[in-house]
């Protein structure tokens, strides 16, 4: 990768100063003096603390030259495959007909494409068939049943996705749903308490300054058929722009989508402020666009979100609206985090 601030000086030195003012102030206007560098960037992976392995394995890739998005999707996947997790791909929590309906996009910031795939049923892995839509068409989002197809296109398999722990979780969820519907809570039974969610995002700086990002997920547990959350949507599950860095979200999706949270993230960044006070910046955004009926009596969300935030240097954050962590890997290994509060 060139280096900009290096390319523009010796532009500024060959070609004069009145040509170089003309030809240069639109990208003054968009790049951040904070990211231009001199020196190479840090290489970093950051993901949801349930990224914990795979952040270890995607640094592991991108040290040895590997590409930024093939390093994060290879990265969730653990996750996506993993039938213990049950916020993301096989074992993830289905909605309310207990159908698992999946959600993924990602960015490859060095050759701005972007792929995704919404309320898709059957594939174990949906990070993947994002990469396919990136990759392999001139469209950005598949959904539903011609996702599905368009993945059996590739060789993919349909598989059920219900292991028979989430078979069982939703089978007590549906038991409980209320006073008045006619399932009969067996006896013994508890009802569930929180609802469960979950999603893994990644973001992946390469040693030589190329960004990814990642976001996938079974989304809210016990959703309305057809719903799709923030995860497959580019500028607020996770958004790259390889000039400047990569953000995403786990939390609750509808809060995200109001704000366009990954790409708003990354214009904060833009606007040189560090990825940790970048993300905070989107979460005070959240709350002042949430309706009254979703503010506790001191004004504050009654739900979590997070956001993860890298930029080129390699500089990373996570902020989230009440304590949380998240996963860091670079060259001295992987580690759990704590993001910062909005509220203590
Ligand atoms: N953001 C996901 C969604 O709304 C859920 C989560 O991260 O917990 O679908």
């Amino acid at each position: 990768m060139s280096d900009h601030s290096l390319s523009r000086r010796t532009f500024l030195g060959a070609a004069g100063s009145a040509v170089a003012a003309a030809s240069a102030a639109p990208s003054d206007l968009l790049a951040a003096p904070y990211v231009r560098r001199s020196h190479p960037s840090h290489p970093v992976v950051i993901a949801s603390s349930n990224g914990i392995r795979g952040v270890a394995r995607a640094v592991e890739l991108v040290l040895r030259g590997g590409d930024t998005l093939d390093a994060a999707v290879e990265g969730v996947k653990i996750q996506e495959l993993d039938p213990s997790d049950t916020s993301v791909g096989y074992g993830g929590l289905p909605n309310e007909e207990g159908v698992v309906q999946l959600d993924a996009s990602c960015m490859h910031g060095p050759s701005k494409r972007a792929g995704a795939v919404g309320a898709l049923e059957g594939i174990k892995t949906p990070s993947e068939i994002a990469r396919l839509v990136l990759k392999y068409t001139n469209h950005i989002m598949l959904v539903g049943k011609d996702a599905q197809r368009f993945a059996m296109s590739y060789g993919f398999q349909v598989e059920d996705l219900l292991t028979p722990q989430s078979r069982e979780t939703w089978l007590r969820w549906r038991a409980n749903r209320g006073p008045d519907d006619d399932w009969l809570p067996p006896e013994g039974n508890t009802p569930m308490g929180v609802r469960q969610t979950g999603t893994i995002n990644m973001n992946v700086v390469a040693p030589n300054g190329d960004i990814s990002s990642v976001t996938t997920t079974s989304g809210l547990a016990w959703k309305i058929p057809g719903r799709v959350g923030d995860s497959p949507i580019i500028g607020a599950g996770q958004y790259t722009d390889n000039d400047i860095g990569a953000a995403g979200s786990t939390g609750r999706g509808e809060s995200n989508i109001m704000v366009c949270g990954g790409f708003l993230t990354v214009e904060h960044m833009r606007q040189g402020m560090h990825p940790k006070d970048a993300a905070l910046a989107t979460l005070r955004r959240v709350v002042a666009m949430t309706p009254p009926r979703l503010l506790d009596e001191r004004g504050r969300p009654k739900f979590q979100l997070n956001f993860y935030a890298v930029n080129k240097k390699g500089e990373y954050g996570g902020a989230a609206i009440t304590r949380s962590n998240f996963a860091v890997a670079d060259e001295r290994g992987a580690r759990i985090e704590d993001t910062a509060v909005l509220y203590e």
